[in-house]
């Protein structure tokens, strides 16, 4: 069997080092990457394929930087030149990025099956590029492999047939359990001179994109007077310099880390306050709890749970909940699964090919 996996983007990286390793045990499994270079700096894309020993992409795009139109019909033209060459038996995609949609548009115009990895999550914003995305892939895929109960619900609401859909859990949790053991300070650590801090990262198009917003963020974080370590994406980094803010004290920016330092700091941090939705659920893997820059979430168990508190962009309600979220410790509850969802997912495709 041949899948072709499309990836582009920088959690997808992260999932994709679980799901190649799972196909060490499968021989008769071929992959082949194309990257669509929606990400594709040292820091954004390079550095996860050498630390966790992804396979190198066959094809490298050249489509990040563009507008969202521009970049996704850039990758359909692309991929599908590629899949004419390659003549894979199934597509695989994850989550919900302009890559995501660009490959299983691309796939089903040429009836090649399509697996969407991370199904089923809705935000129910449509005004999220995000959720165009995973809408419009999981209408058209043919294995939708969901993290939770509660993403097949949305699923089987939007009339998407049963038997499509498996629940096999959120393949981060494969990769949170594996690479805690290979964690690493960052170098820069020490010389910051913390006791403790709280993680943050700011990157979701809804905050960066408006000045208000990130403004009302940049002021929550500053009342809390606590010591905050930002890895900056460079959507942000760019935007606040468009807007000439000025970066509280207490937050220590760094460039974005590679995935293992970024689990030390997870790990290491008091709190941890987000706006991603990978980051949330890594909160949670490891026992931290975390609050959310958004007005909403996908991830909708772990607010019901009480592991995660939504703030959206109010800068009172950042600063009264930061300092009122202790360093409890939280028990984990296999809300998504037992950490072997990349295996479940290469079982389901080897039988039903
Ligand atoms: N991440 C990282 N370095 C950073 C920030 C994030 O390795 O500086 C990882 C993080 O641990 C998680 C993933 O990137 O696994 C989340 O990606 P991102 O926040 O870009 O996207 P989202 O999950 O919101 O789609």
């Amino acid at each position: 069997m041949k899948i072709l996996t499309v990836l582009g983007a920088r959690p997808q990286f992260i999932k994709a080092a679980a799901f190649s390793r799972a196909l060490h045990q499968y021989p008769n499994i071929k992959e082949v990457i194309v990257h669509t270079g929606q990400h594709y700096d040292q820091n954004m894309s390079d550095v996860f394929f050498e630390e966790m020993s992804i396979p190198k992409p066959k094809y490298m795009l050249q489509t990040g930087g563009k507008t969202h139109g521009a970049m996704t019909g850039k990758q359909l033209e692309k991929i599908e030149e590629i899949l004419l060459t390659e003549k894979p038996d199934v597509v695989l995609v994850y989550g919900d990025t302009n890559s995501t949609l660009a490959g299983a548009l691309a796939a089903i115009k040429l009836h090649i099956p399509i697996a969407h990895v991370e199904s089923g999550l809705r935000s129910f914003n449509r005004q999220m590029p995000e959720e165009i995305n995973r809408i419009l892939t999981d209408q058209i895929s043919d294995y939708l492999f969901v993290p939770s109960l509660g993403a097949k619900q949305n699923l089987l609401r939007e009339g998407i047939e049963e038997n499509k859909i498996f629940v096999v859990g959120d393949i981060m949790y494969d990769v949170a359990l594996y690479y805690k053991e290979k964690m690493v300070k960052p170098s820069w650590f020490d010389a910051l001179n913390l006791e403790k801090f709280i993680l943050c990262t700011i990157h979701r198009a809804e905050n960066t994109d408006d000045i208000e917003k990130l403004s009302n963020i940049l002021k929550g974080l500053e009342l809390s007077r606590k010591d905050i370590i930002l890895p900056l994406h460079p959507r942000t980094v760019g935007k606040i310099k468009q807007y000439g803010l000025i970066i509280p004290s207490n937050i220590r920016v760094v460039d974005p880390t590679g995935y293992l330092e970024m689990v030390w700091l997870e790990i290491h941090s008091e709190l941890i306050v987000t706006d991603s939705g990978g980051v949330q659920k890594e909160a949670y893997f490891h026992n931290k709890l975390c609050v959310t820059l958004r007005e909403e979430t996908e991830w909708v168990e772990l607010v019901s749970s009480g592991y995660n508190t939504l703030v959206g962009s109010n800068s009172e309600l950042i600063h009264s909940t930061l300092v009122s979220e202790s360093q409890n410790k939280i028990t984990i509850k296999d809300i998504y699964g037992d950490g072997n969802t990349a295996e479940n997912i290469v079982k389901i495709l080897e039988s039903n090919q």
